[in-house]
């Protein structure tokens, strides 16, 4: 089978398409034949060594397809079964081995292409503004890089809580983006705190959501009322640096979170739930998911380069 593999840390030219034998599933687990792998600004972090696997490795944690084969011990899947997983590392393949645990069913009239679309990203969402910080009804919501993937899931989702919704976005048009998916307003990065400020009649954001990281942090901290939080979700432009907890008492009695999906889909009941909570909302028509860009896996490279330099809006997907 044909794989994205990464040999050494580095740049988009890292990735190697090669040739892996097809892989067998063990006890507990299922091979799926691949049929979208979603792209995800971790993947960058993954190629660069930010977040270490151990070399070499296959790429990607995020898929959808049809169950090929399953091992010893599985009752809940069957070959045929369309399935889509996230959180499970080698999706940029023809076939990937996934532990039965992490499957969640595609339901009926959705297809893998949204379900690779949607899974990682919308379960963040989802869980950032309904467990991390569950927003209220006219609460204000600061959300970064909003016509990203997460970003565009994140805004609808902040809007379907009855939030008022600050997007960021780096150009008129990702701006234009924003608001369609309901921002209520969209700003560039620039002073963006002081305009938080001026929206707000002096007092300050509920919540800022903040997936940028090194650009935004300081000032997303400003933006912010008394006792306000930022959720601290990923760093696109790059690792926050070591910071000392007194910035939060002098700034207000400020909280600080850095959660990551995995911790809100630890269970299979969570992870069947929030995966379930998506879904029907874009069976509903509810939940708009934006496919803006798709490559076939040989191309991953180019995928990667431009998700990195900020020309792609909404999701990334590979189709294998
Ligand atoms: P996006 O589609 O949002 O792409 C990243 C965006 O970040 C860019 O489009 C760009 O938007 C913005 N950005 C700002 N500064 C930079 C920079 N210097 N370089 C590149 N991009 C920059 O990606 P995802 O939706 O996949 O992920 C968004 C964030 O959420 C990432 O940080 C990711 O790691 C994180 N994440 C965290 C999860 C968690 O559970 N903790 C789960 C999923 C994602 P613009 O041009 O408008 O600034």
């Amino acid at each position: 089978m044909k794989a994205i593999r990464v040999h050494a840390y580095g740049g988009p030219e890292v990735l190697r398409l090669e040739d892996l034998p097809l892989p067998e599933p063990g006890p507990n687990e299922v091979r799926v034949r691949v049929e979208y792998a979603g792209v995800n600004y971790i993947d960058t972090y993954r190629r660069r060594g930010l977040y270490p696997v151990p070399l070499p490795f296959t790429l990607g944690e995020e898929g959808a397809g049809v169950v090929d084969k399953v091992g010893e011990g599985v009752s809940a899947f069957r070959p045929g079964d369309r399935v889509a997983w996230s959180n499970v590392l080698g999706a940029y393949a023809e076939y990937q081995v996934v532990p039965a645990s992490r499957l969640v069913p595609v339901p009926e009239g959705l297809s893998t292409r949204l379900a690779a679309a949607l899974l990682l990203q919308g379960m963040t969402a989802h869980y950032l503004v309904e467990a991390t910080y569950p927003l209220k009804p006219k609460q204000v919501a600061v959300v970064h890089a909003g016509a990203g993937g997460v970003g565009q899931l994140l805004i609808q989702l902040a809007k379907e809580r009855g939030a008022t919704v600050v997007a960021t976005a780096s150009t008129e048009e990702k701006r234009a983006i924003a608001r369609a998916r309901g921002a209520d307003f969209a700003l560039g990065y620039e002073g963006f705190a002081r305009v938080v400020r001026e929206i707000t009649d002096g007092v300050g954001a509920d919540v800022v959501y903040d997936g940028v990281g090194q650009a935004t942090f300081e000032e997303s901290l400003d933006a912010l009322r008394l006792r306000g939080m930022l959720v601290l979700f990923g760093q696109s432009s790059g690792p926050v640096p070591p910071f000392d907890p007194q910035v939060l008492n002098r700034k207000g009695g400020l909280f600080l979170t850095r959660p990551s999906l995995h911790h809100y889909t630890a269970s299979r009941a969570e992870l069947l739930f929030r995966a379930g909570e998506v879904f029907r909302r874009v069976l509903e028509g509810r939940l708009e998911v934006h496919v803006g860009a798709e490559f076939p896996l040989a191309e991953a490279a180019e995928a990667h380069r431009l998700l990195e330099g900020r020309k792609t809006v909404g999701k990334v997907l590979l189709k294998v």
